[in-house]
């Protein structure tokens, strides 16, 4: 939404996008795995839904008012910018999903989904969906690396399978307790970045961590660091998965065009009901 300028770039992300998934263990014999552009039914359903639901609901959204003041290099002052939880709300009710997998951030936008789906039942008398359920993890938010929520918009995050070189520097990068301005300053962990990977990716040496941050007995490079070699650790096999399945360019190409004539039957059969009920 926030890449109209540079629509060309959008296009890799569908492949690559697959390929972090499939490396990280999504298996398209169990889950469908599909191009939303590719299948029409989702925008026809955002057309329907966007003419019953009032803008200050969209207005009132926290992301749309976080996002305008945050990238104010973008122009992202549009319609399709501001109806993005439209879309995505017809993403979830296309499927007649019980629950969504979504990071904290995005509840708001899951809880404006099921207001949509009440006045759709309320406007037209017939109740067909769903109200779908948030799945948070039990860490619902891992920030960026700066402090701020991790987006792409923002440049401040991680990939999946991010290279080894990128992710040292971005590690290096990240925002630390700005007390801890020379060496021998004793740190804050807990209002730090570095702190919270450490709880996720480590949270076996987490009070190692809290110790030596709160005793001044290491640096925040080096801390940092050692949570490089962490993260590493972590990302490498995925990163070596990810690049043989990018090898298997017919395997992925099948991939996606099984998931987008599997989700085009499903939604086509929802919207359908939708289109019953309008009587168009
Ligand atoms: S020592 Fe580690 S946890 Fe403490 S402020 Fe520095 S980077 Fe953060």
């Amino acid at each position: 939404m926030s890449e109209y300028k540079n629509p060309q770039s959008i296009k890799k992300y569908a492949v690559d996008n697959l390929g972090d998934w499939l490396s990280y263990g999504i298996d398209p014999e169990e889950s469908v795995v599909f191009v939303q552009s590719h299948i029409p039914q989702h925008l026809e359903l955002f057309i329907i839904l966007s003419t019953l639901t009032p803008l200050g609901w969209l207005y009132r959204c926290p992301t749309f008012k976080e996002q305008i003041s945050q990238l104010k290099d973008k122009d992202i002052n549009t319609y399709s910018f501001l109806g993005y939880p439209i879309l995505q709300a017809s993403d979830i009710i296309m499927y007649d999903a019980d629950f969504v997998p979504v990071g904290e951030d995005q509840l708001p936008h899951l809880e404006l989904c099921r207001e949509i789906i009440r006045r759709f039942h309320f406007i037209y008398g017939k109740d067909i969906f769903k109200e779908p359920k948030a799945l948070l993890t039990k860490i619902p938010r891992l920030m960026g690396l700066d402090g701020r929520k991790m987006s792409k918009s923002y440049d401040n995050y991680i990939a999946l399978c991010e290279d080894s070189k990128t992710l040292q520097e971005k590690v290096l990068s990240m925002f630390t307790d700005p007390a801890r301005k020379r060496r021998n300053d004793p740190g804050h962990p807990d209002i730090c970045i570095v702190f919270s990977y450490y709880s996720v990716f480590k949270a076996d040496k987490k009070e190692a961590v809290r110790d030596w941050c709160i005793k001044a007995k290491k640096g925040c490079r080096e801390c940092k660091s050692e949570l490089a070699k962490i993260l590493e650790d972590f990302i490498a096999p995925h990163r070596e998965k990810k690049r043989g399945f990018l090898k298997r360019k017919n395997y992925m190409s099948d991939v996606l065009f099984e998931g987008d004539k599997k989700a085009g039957k499903v939604s086509e059969k929802a919207l359908s009901k939708v289109r019953n009920i309008l009587g168009i």
